[in-house]
């Protein structure tokens, strides 16, 4: 099939559902291989499909291809899939989690949406503004450290050595509950994704011992390096495009 039929087929909804259950069974295929590679079980690495650049009437066709956890970057964006998806009584187990930058006039917004993980927690000013409005609602958000491993200028987040300094701080926080680490790979370079990747899994170990939490999750890859971050220890994959997207190919 050229992807021009692909494409076509991918218009009708009846097409778009086939188009992502055959995705979704190859992405899964890959995840084994990849984590037969690293010797690691299939079973600990997790994956979201990141619906930001879809609608309401997509997310529920991936539900029925079989995802029922999805990441949105925007709060707003959050909250309307959210409120979207509560129309359709069958969804009752769909989860949302909140992966991208968070500005700290936007946290109730956030936490009105009630995401199973914010993915996206930059700061030790984040943190604590966080924390002070999840312990004004009596509630305890799941979160992780977003960290700068590669470095880059335009990545946002903590550096190794700031996650390693501020982790005592960001645990003695009321109403966050830090589960483990979040990064993003630049983009295009395999072996720049496998370093950073690696890094991410050293620094746990690292906040492992000094802390004695389990910090068990690792949130990293993307369309374009899933299967590297796999064999680096993920074990939570942030998936877009290749979800999503049939123009896009599936590494
Ligand atoms: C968009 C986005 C993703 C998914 O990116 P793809 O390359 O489309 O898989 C993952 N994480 C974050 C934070 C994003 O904003």
């Amino acid at each position: 099939m050229s992807d021009q039929t692909h494409d076509t087929a991918a218009q009708t909804p009846d097409g778009y559902l086939r188009f992502l259950q055959q995705r979704r069974a190859e992405i899964l295929g890959r995840v084994r291989e990849a984590a037969a590679r690293a010797g690691r079980s299939a079973d600990e690495v997790g994956a979201i499909a990141v619906s930001k650049t879809v609608d309401v009437p997509a997310v529920r066709l991936a539900w029925q291809a079989g995802w029922h956890s999805f990441g949105e970057n925007r709060p707003q964006e959050l909250k309307r899939k959210v409120t979207g998806c509560a129309a359709y009584p069958e969804m009752a187990d769909v989860r949302f989690h909140m992966i991208g930058n968070l500005q700290t006039n936007k946290i109730n917004q956030v936490l009105e949406s009630e995401p199973v993980l914010v993915h996206s927690v930059s700061s030790l000013h984040l943190a604590a503004a966080i924390s002070k409005r999840a312990d004004a609602r009596g509630i305890t958000v799941p979160a992780l450290l977003e960290v700068n491993v590669s470095g880059e200028e335009s990545k946002s987040g903590f550096s190794p050595d700031e996650a390693r300094e501020s982790v005592e701080d960001v645990l003695s926080l009321p109403g966050l509950d830090l589960r483990g680490l979040m990064t993003m790979a630049p983009a295009g370079d395999p072996d720049m994704a496998r370093r950073t990747f690696s890094g991410l899994r050293e620094l746990a170990e690292d906040l492992r011992m000094r802390t004695g939490l389990a910090l068990d999750v690792l949130s990293c890859g993307m369309s374009d390096d899933f299967p590297i971050a796999v064999e680096e220890g993920s074990t939570l994959l942030r998936l877009g495009r290749v979800v999503f997207d049939p123009g896009h190919r599936l590494v």
